[in-house]
């Protein structure tokens, strides 16, 4: 049986959630501001504070309002706006005036919401399907690196891809 799984935290969204986020996934890398704007929530690039790699907060037009560190590496910004995506869809009633994550995804939110951001995340870059199928054809090829070939395709980390492979 494959390691690659959903987590449990996908498995907590409403099927109306999951359809809006499986529509987007049918290419990769993930359009993950096409996935926000159909949650209603804008994604901007912006500079941030020292080592803050994002945040969401209240818009002041309503709903909420996503930015990213812009000096961050194009691999880092997607996996930031999957995981401030993720404290829309799991922890809207906490994020209050706003959430501000550091470079480790720290925020003054509990480690605990802060671990389910980063696993919903992880699906949201990385669908399960996908990275399955991916991997399969990548096997049969006898490509040297899997992880990292697997990472470039789906525009993430290479430490964020070894994850979601089980920790192959
Ligand atoms: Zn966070």
């Amino acid at each position: 049986m494959s390691r690659i799984k959903d987590s449990w935290q996908w498995q907590q969204l409403s099927d109306e959630q999951r359809a809006i986020i499986t529509a987007h996934q049918s290419s990769v890398p993930v359009n993950l501001g096409a996935i926000a704007r159909e949650f209603g929530v804008p994604v901007k690039a912006a500079t941030l504070g020292p080592g803050v790699s994002g945040e969401i907060r209240p818009n002041p037009d309503g709903g909420y309002i996503i930015r990213v560190n812009r000096h961050d590496s194009p691999r880092r910004q997607r996996f930031t706006v999957a995981h401030e995506l993720a404290h829309f869809l799991l922890h809207k009633d906490q994020i209050g005036s706003g959430i501000t994550d550091d470079a480790l995804y720290r925020s003054n939110k509990s480690s605990r919401i802060e671990a389910e951001a980063n696993r919903l995340a992880a699906d949201l870059v990385m669908p399960t399907a996908k990275v399955r199928a991916a991997a399969d054809e990548l096997r049969a090829s006898d490509v040297s690196d899997l992880s990292a070939s697997l990472a470039e395709r789906f525009g993430v980390s290479d430490a964020a891809m070894t994850i979601k492979l089980g920790g192959e």
